[in-house]
């Protein structure tokens, strides 16, 4: 017998914020679930200039979410936006959670390290790292180092595997390649939560869904999947995009494995 596994962590909602239609539908689609924080990104990275979320003018959205008791969750570029969203939603709905999260591409440890020390003044702040694109565990390892620099506790701080860029095996396209056994290392050698996220991973809804597969034969704590009220008019990332009943999918892959590995 496997030990008893705790819930998955689930974080699931769209890849950015881009309408109050959008940001309604996902609430209520969220509230028939449970689910720990939804996606609502107002700052998009982006590899090409084009839509890079709404930014400032989308914090009404979070703050709906937060009122409707969905905790909000968002990927932030600088400390300021960390300071942003943390003092307008939290003064309006005491009761919240939120998390915020450095994404791949932030790899000025400066601002990592000043984004922990804003999210670290403040407990009901979860701070989530996710990989940088290279492969490299050193380099991984360090980024967890700069942000505990910062003073985010390890009870508030968890991490994320979204591979690693393609350099030239890559048989199912997936948009980034996964090293699991990378991520497991990380696990063990932080004793931090580790989550998997399918969609950056994947690229495609069936990778997604491969994804998912795969990262149940490991031990990861939970997922960070993206998911829009209608798809195929995302504005960003429209390719990875599944559904709230693909979502459902997903999720019963998850707690398949978890029910078994009792
Ligand atoms: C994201 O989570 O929306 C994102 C941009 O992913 P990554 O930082 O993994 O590229
Ligand atoms: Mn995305």
């Amino acid at each position: 017998m496997k030990k008893q596994k705790i819930k998955p962590i689930i974080i699931a909602g769209p890849c950015a914020v881009e309408s109050s239609e959008q940001i309604f539908a996902s609430i209520k689609q969220a509230r028939e679930r449970n689910i720990d924080f939804m996606r609502m990104c107002l700052w998009k990275p982006r590899t090409r200039p084009g839509f890079d979320g709404l930014g400032q003018d989308g914090i009404k959205l979070l703050i709906e979410a937060a009122k409707a008791g969905i905790n909000p969750g968002t990927e932030v570029l600088v400390p300021e936006q960390a300071k942003f969203i943390m003092d307008h939603v939290l003064s309006k709905v005491p009761n919240a959670k939120l998390l915020l999260w450095i994404g791949a591409r932030n790899q000025n440890h400066y601002i990592q390290r000043e984004i922990s020390r804003v999210a670290a003044s403040d407990t009901r702040v979860f701070l989530m790292v996710k990989n940088q694109p290279w492969i490299s565990e050193d380099h991984w390892e360090g980024i967890v180092e700069h942000v505990l620099a910062g003073g985010i506790s390890k009870d508030h701080l968890i991490l994320c595997h979204r591979g690693f860029t393609p350099n030239g095996i890559n048989p199912h396209g997936f948009r980034n390649i996964p090293d699991y056994s990378m991520a497991m290392r990380i696990k063990k050698k932080t004793g931090l939560p580790m989550l998997i996220d399918p969609s950056h991973t994947g690229g495609t809804v069936p990778n997604v869904m491969k994804v998912t597969n795969e990262a149940t034969e490991h031990d990861f704590d939970g997922v960070v999947v993206e998911v829009h009220h209608d798809p195929k008019s995302a504005l960003t990332d429209i390719g990875q995009q599944l559904s709230w009943e693909e979502f459902d999918v997903l999720v019963k892959t998850l707690t398949k494995q978890q029910a078994d590995s009792i």
